[in-house]
């Protein structure tokens, strides 16, 4: 500002760099610049995210790309900044949601701000550039952003947004923070190979194999499978599987599995087999391998799984369509004890339960 809003009087011109206020030498009101307030969202589609890129005439960041954003306005709730913005600059219609970070800039000549990024989901419009303020639009991913970023708080907000579409740390992976004392963990020789270890404390992180179940359920000569509906293998079929809960007993978990995914009550389980296994990206484990009997429940694909169905040795499906390398062996070995057990008596598969339809 350069007139004193109290008294008119003109102000001084601040210090280079100077962050306090600046006095009135007539008055001796002392004024403050204050932060400028910025709000904005990141709309994704299929994993990319929605960036535009400013127009040559714009008065700060000319040619960068940036997500849809703008000051907000006296009395103007951020949200509602935030969806005004993206109707303005690209034509949709968007409900932001939650707050996905604040950032600080002060590379804005205008002034230095705070620039408010919220989670918003698209629900109308076409993405359409006013061709003023933003010239091109697009959906990016992660791995590959355009350059420049914009600053303003612009590109803090979207590599963090990238940051956390490339993160795929998960239980079951080495920690990266020390549990103890929180200092990022190293890679360090100790107890006879590389492990994640802690410099400022000692903590050595001992990496466990993963223990899960798989379970053989047949009815009628006919084999239970699921059709996954998550990766990893989304699409493919695999025998009834998840991983044991940390208090959780192996046969716990084939009558809770059976149940979650397949809505079938099963009992008895007996143990077959142990694999090992190292084809998850999840981490290599061993696989329980257990038999079960059908004792209730109602056919019905559930959590997981997003189809199930029973399969009589020759529809079982091609290997490719069979999650893991574990679950391709084991049902390739049931087939051919199937076909070998019908080889053998002809009158057995008379004397079987009809399939229910
Ligand atoms: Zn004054
Ligand atoms: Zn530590």
């Amino acid at each position: 500002m350069r007139f004193c809003a109290e008294c008119g009087a003109e102000l001084p011109l601040p210090a280079a760099g100077a962050k306090e206020g600046v006095a009135c030498t007539a008055c001796g009101r002392i004024w403050y610049s204050t932060l400028k307030v910025a709000a904005g969202v990141l709309v994704e589609r299929e994993g990319a995210l929605l960036l535009l890129q400013r127009g040559p005439a714009d008065d700060a960041f000319a040619g960068t790309w940036n997500l849809p954003a703008g000051f907000g306005r006296a009395g103007e709730e951020p949200r509602r900044t935030a969806a005004r913005e993206a109707a303005e600059e690209a034509g949709l219609e968007v409900r932001p949601g939650l707050l996905a970070g604040a950032y600080y800039f002060d590379d804005d000549r205008r002034g230095d701000g705070l620039l408010l990024v919220y989670e918003a989901e698209a629900s109308g419009g076409q993405v359409q550039v006013d061709g003023q303020e933003a010239v091109a639009a697009g959906f990016f991913p992660a791995e590959a952003l355009p350059e420049p970023l914009c600053g303003g708080g612009h590109d803090q907000a979207i590599r963090a947004w990238a940051a956390r579409r490339l993160d795929h740390w998960y239980p079951g992976l080495p920690p990266r923070y020390c549990p103890h004392c929180t200092h990022p963990l190293e890679e360090r020789h100790v107890f006879g190979r590389q492990r994640p270890a802690c410099a400022a404390c000692g903590f050595v992180h001992f990496r466990e194999a993963k223990v899960g179940v798989s379970i053989l359920v047949e009815r009628a000569g006919h084999l239970l499978l699921v059709r996954r509906a998550i990766e990893p293998g989304r699409g493919q079929w695999c025998l009834p599987s998840g991983f044991l809960d940390w208090d959780e007993s192996p046969e716990a978990a084939v009558v809770r599995e059976c149940a979650e995914e397949t809505g079938l009550q099963v009992s008895d389980p007996v143990l077959v087999e142990v694999r090992h296994y190292t084809d998850d990206y999840r981490g290599p484990g061993l696989n329980l391998v257990y038999r079960a009997g059908i004792a209730g429940g109602r056919l019905q694909a559930g959590d997981d799984a997003g189809e199930v169905r029973f399969f009589a040795p020759a529809e079982l499906p091609p290997d490719e369509e069979i999650a893991f390398a574990n679950h391709r062996l084991l049902l390739g070995d049931w087939r051919r004890a199937e076909r070998g057990a019908g080889d053998g008596s002809q009158g057995q598969g008379a004397a079987r339960q009809p399939l229910d339809p």
